[in-house]
C-alpha cells in the first residue's frame, strides 16, 4: 500500500500526526504494537496515573480520607486505619482506559486513519515492515512520523521485577495500598506517585540524589509542596542514592541500601529515574539516524531527521516529553510536510507553554521562575501573591494551602511567569497563559471582571498585590 504518511505509534503524538494528514486529505496509515490504540500515555503514563490521582484525592475527601475533615493540621498528620482498597482505586483508571482507547480508534476511523497493529520496522527511508501475530506486511509512505515513545530505564542496583519493585509502568499493578513505599527519584512521575501515594495513607520515603525535589520548579511553589508533603508524614531524604535492595525472605518487602549508610525497610520500591526512547531494532541506524545514548532521536525545529521526509515526535525526542508537547509536536510535524497554512506558517513550537504536575496538590506554571528572574540583572521583578483561602472559592472548596504568584516585570508591567500551587492549578495556569501569549500585561487582571467565586480571582488579587508595591515604590 501507498501512503502520503505513515505514522509509527498510537500516543498523542502519533495520533495528532495521523489526524493533521488524514484532515489535510492525505492517505495515512497508524502502526502500533500494542493491542489498544492510545500509546504509553493511555497504557500506563498519563491517564492512568491521572486516573488513580482522582480516585485518591476523591477518597482523601470522604470521611475516612485525611483531607476530608476540614483540612486542619491534625487530620493531615493522624494516621490512617485504613487504607483504600486498590481495587476500588483502580476501578476509574480501567474505566477511563477502555473509554479513551476506543474513542482514539472512533477518531481515527472517523478521518479515514487506515490502523495497523504491529511492531514497524524501517526498510528504507519509505518503506515501513509491520510484523504481528498474523504475519508480515509492508506499506510504503512518502513522509513517516516516528512517535514511538519512552519507557522507564533502571540501574543494576535496582532491578525492577514488577512485585516488589516496580517502575511507573508496574506501579498500577500492585494489589494492596503498601503502608510502606521507597520512591526512588524526585522528578514529576516520582513526587507524583509518592504524593498520592502518601495521600492514600502510605508512608512514603523519597529519596533523591539531588539536594532538592523538582529543580525546574519554583523553590516557593516547592516549599509549599514539600510542607505538604512532611505534613502528610512523608520522609523527603536527599542527597541519597540506592546502592542495592535487598529482598525479604518470602517476598515480605524489601531493605533499601542507600550509599549514605541508611536502611530503609518498605512494602515496595517505586524506582522513578528517568526514560528512554524506544528507537531500538527499527532499521534507524542504517538510514543515517542514529538514537543517542539515551536513545532518543535528534531533530530540527520542524522535528525533521538527518532522513527529512522522516519526522520524530513526542517522548522519543527528549524533553519536555509531555502527552500535551507531543501531541502539538506530532500536528506541526504534518502540518510542515505536507506545507498546511495555518495563516502563519509557523511549524514551530511556541516558546510558551505550560507545565502542570499532577501532585496533590497540583502545581501547573507559565514563563520563567523567580530564581531565574532574579538571577537575570536586567530584569526588575515584582511578585504578586494571592492565597486561595483569601478568595471566596478557596474558601469553600477549603484549600488552605493553594498560592498564585505572578511575576511582573515592574516597568513595562508584562508578566514574566505565573506559578500556582492548590486545586485546579494546571487549569487556572491557562488565563496567565493566554494573557501573556496576547501580550497583556498587570493591567489586564485589574481591569477585568472574574466570575465570583472562582479561583481564578486569585488572579486579579496577585494583580493588586503587585500593583500595591509598585506604586509604593515608584
Ligand atoms: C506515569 C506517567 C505520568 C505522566 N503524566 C503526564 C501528565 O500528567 N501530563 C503530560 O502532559 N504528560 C504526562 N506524562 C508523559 C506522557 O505520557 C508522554 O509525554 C506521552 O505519552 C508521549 O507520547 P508519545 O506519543 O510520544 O508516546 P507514547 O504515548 O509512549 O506512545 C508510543 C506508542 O508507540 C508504540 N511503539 C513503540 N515502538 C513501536 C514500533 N516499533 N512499532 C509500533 N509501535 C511502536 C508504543 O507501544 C506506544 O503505544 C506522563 C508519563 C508517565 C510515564
Amino acid at each position: 500500500m501507498l501512503y502520503d504518511l505513515i505514522v509509527i505509534g498510537s500516543g498523542p503524538a502519533g495520533q495528532k500526526a495521523a489526524l493533521q494528514g488524514a484532515r489535510s486529505g492525505k492517505r495515512v496509515a497508524i502502526i502500533d504494537d500494542h493491542p489498544m490504540l492510545g500509546g504509553g500515555c493511555l497504557h500506563w503514563g498519563t491517564m492512568p496515573s491521572k486516573s488513580f490521582r482522582e480516585s485518591v484525592y476523591r477518597w482523601s475527601l470522604s470521611s475516612r480520607g485525611s483531607l476530608g475533615r476540614d483540612t486542619d493540621d491534625a487530620a493531615l498528620t493522624e494516621k490512617k486505619a485504613t487504607l483504600p482498597e486498590m481495587k476500588r482505586l483502580l476501578q476509574r483508571k480501567n474505566r477511563v482506559v477502555e473509554k479513551d482507547s476506543q474513542v482514539v480508534r472512533e477518531n481515527l476511523e472517523k478521518c479515514g486513519v487506515r490502523i495497523y497493529h504491529g511492531r514497524a520496522t524501517l526498510q528504507t527511508a519509505h518503506d515501513v515492515e509491520i510484523r504481528s501475530e498474523s504475519g508480515t506486511k509492508k506499506i510504503s509512505g512518502a513522509y513517516i512520523v516516528v512517535a514511538t515513545g519512552a519507557r522507564p530505564v533502571s540501574g543494576p542496583q535496582v532491578p525492577v521485577d514488577g512485585k516488589l519493585v516496580l517502575d511507573s509502568d508496574s506501579i498500577l499493578s500492585l494489589k494492596k495500598v503498601p503502608k510502606t513505599m521507597v520512591v526512588l527519584g524526585a522528578g514529576i512521575i516520582g513526587c507524583e506517585y509518592a504524593s498520592m501515594f502518601s495521600t492514600a495513607g502510605t508512608k512514603v520515603f523519597l529519596v533523591d540524589r539531588r539536594h532538592e525535589i523538582l529543580a525546574s520548579v519554583d523553590r516557593e511553589i516547592v516549599d509549599q509542596l514539600q510542607g505538604r508533603f512532611e505534613q502528610q508524614d512523608m520522609e523527603i531524604v536527599l542527597e541519597a542514592e540506592a546502592t542495592k535492595i535487598e529482598k525479604q525472605p518470602g517476598g515480605k518487602g524489601v531493605v533499601v541500601h542507600l550509599n549514605t549508610g541508611r536502611q530503609i525497610k518498605a512494602e515496595v520500591v517505586l524506582v522513578a529515574q528517568g526514560r528512554r526512547g524506544n528507537t531500538e531494532n527499527m532499521g534507524l541506524e542504517a538510514l543515517g539516524i542514529s538514537p543517542d545514548e539515551r536513545g532518543l532521536l535528534k531533530v530540527d525545529e520542524h522535528f525533521r531527521t538527518v532522513q527529512t521526509n522522516i519526522y520524530a515526535v513526542g517522548d522519543v525526542i527528549g524533553s519536555p516529553a509531555l502527552a500535551s508537547t507531543s501531541m502539538e509536536q506530532g500536528r506541526i510535524a504534518a502540518c510542515h510536510a505536507f506545507r498546511v497554512e495555518d495563516g502563519r506558517e509557523m511549524y514551530r513550537m511556541p516558546e510558551l507553554y505550560p507545565y502542570g504536575i499532577y501532585t496533590i496538590p497540583e502545581i501547573s506554571m507559565v514563563g520563567r521562575t523567580e530564581e531565574d528572574c532574579r538571577a537575570d540583572r536586567t530584569v526588575d521583578l515584582v511578585i504578586g501573591r494571592a492565597h486561595y483561602r483569601d478568595v471566596g472559592r478557596g474558601q469553600i472548596v477549603g484549600d488552605r494551602w493553594g498560592l498564585l504568584k505572578i511575576l511582573f516585570d515592574r516597568k513595562t508591567h508584562k508578566i514574566l511567569g505565573v506559578h500556582i500551587i492548590g486545586d485546579s492549578a494546571a487549569d487556572l495556569i491557562h488565563i496567565g497563559q493566554a494573557v501573556m501569549q496576547l501580550g497583556g500585561d498587570l493591567y489586564y487582571f485589574i481591569n477585568s471582571v472574574f466570575n465570583y467565586p472562582t479561583l481564578a480571582e486569585a488572579y486579579k488579587l496577585a494583580a493588586m498585590d503587585a500593583l500595591n508595591q509598585i506604586r509604593k515604590t515608584s
